[in-house]
């Protein structure tokens, strides 16, 4: 299949030209509003078109579209490409508004093109490997979950994300969307009512760098998640209890595969064996099942517009002071 890459960003070079050419695909063409950038990408990655406007991707043969420009620009190129009849792997968070990722699924639906939305952490082992401990019931009736999602951002990403809203920076839409996705892969539901406090420690502008929050589940389910983009030392965790089992992955919320998992019962705990695999070959592989028509484990478009409003829904909260039931389109 040939590809072309919508924004000259860090996530593209630094994961998916490789995951993508790791499926035998290949990239005919990049597009930065630079044109620098896009000479400088695609010298680097060996593409052989460096182009300043999607409308130069005419006639270059394409069949998909990586799209992680920033989040405001999503909208823009997934339209661009359902019209195109372009399949579309768009990053998270899908959009800054719900109206805008509800009319971008909306286009790929009409246009009859796969969407996927770039939630690559349910495609980590553990996440697997926790999500078949629950089919089996190994955790009896789960009531709680505990998700440790705070990072460093690193100095050389320490841009929109931290001083532009309009650009969709910010802790929560850039975290909170992927504890959404990765939940939902394992609990099978997203929460109705969330409860949440953010701040600013200093290192955003006009925004929050931190977040907590509470996730109630129609099943009675209550999930405590932690966002935050200044945390040097912290590992990430997510830990699911039930009356029958714990379980506790360690490191597995991350872009590199690994981390570990621990099951704890009645017969003491154990390692589980983690099956590690590159999390965006996978969303490649799956995007190609689905494209066949196939079954697949990839977020669809519907998966990313849901997990945005779990995001919209916790900076309700913060600003409101109250509890807010999430609004899904
Ligand atoms: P970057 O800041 O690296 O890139 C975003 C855009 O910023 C690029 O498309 C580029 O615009 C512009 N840009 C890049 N470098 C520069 C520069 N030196 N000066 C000025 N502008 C620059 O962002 P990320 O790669 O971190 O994120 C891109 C998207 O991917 C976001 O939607 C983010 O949420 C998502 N993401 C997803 C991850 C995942 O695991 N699913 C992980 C990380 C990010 P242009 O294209 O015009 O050149």
């Amino acid at each position: 299949m040939k590809w072309a890459l919508v924004g000259a960003s860090t996530i593209a070079g630094q994961w998916m030209v490789d995951a993508i050419r790791a499926s035998g695909d290949e990239i005919v063409a990049v597009v930065s509003g630079s044109a620098e950038r896009a000479q400088a990408f695609a010298a680097q990655h060996h593409i052989a078109h460096a182009l300043t406007t999607e409308a130069q991707l005419d006639g270059l043969g394409v069949q998909a579209v990586y799209i992680s420009n920033t989040n405001d620009k999503h909208e823009a190129s997934v339209v661009r490409a359902a019209a195109a009849a372009q399949h579309v792997l768009c990053e998270k968070p899908l959009a800054v508004s719900l109206e805008a990722a509800h009319r971008m699924v909306q286009a790929c639906a009409q246009a009859g093109v796969v969407m996927v939305t770039n939630h690559h952490l349910r495609h980590n082992a553990a996440h697997r490997a926790m999500r078949e401990q629950l089919s089996k019931q190994a955790l009896g009736r789960v009531s709680a979950v505990r998700l440790s999602h705070s990072v460093y951002l690193p100095q050389h990403l320490q841009g929109w994300r931290l001083s532009d809203k309009g650009a969709g920076g910010g802790v929560v839409l850039d975290i909170a969307v992927h504890n959404a996705d990765s939940l939902a892969f394992l609990l099978g539901e997203y929460p109705t009512h969330v409860c949440a406090m953010t701040s600013n420690t200093g290192m955003a502008k006009g925004m929050e760098d931190t977040a907590m929050s509470l996730w109630q589940y129609a099943s009675g389910i209550t999930a405590f998640t932690h966002q935050g983009f200044n945390t040097p030392f912290a590992q990430t965790h997510l830990q699911i209890h039930g009356d029958k089992g714990s379980l506790h992955g360690a490191g597995i919320l991350t872009q590199a595969p690994g981390g570990s998992l621990e099951l704890s019962t009645d017969s003491g705990t154990h390692d589980l064996p983690l099956d590690n695999d590159n999390l965006y070959q996978r969303v490649v592989r799956n995007m190609h099942a689905a494209i066949r028509g196939e079954p697949h484990a990839n977020a669809d478009g519907a998966a990313g517009l849901r997990a945005l409003a779990v995001a919209q829904a916790v900076l309700k909260s913060a600003a409101s002071q109250q509890t807010e039931a999430v609004d899904y389109p």
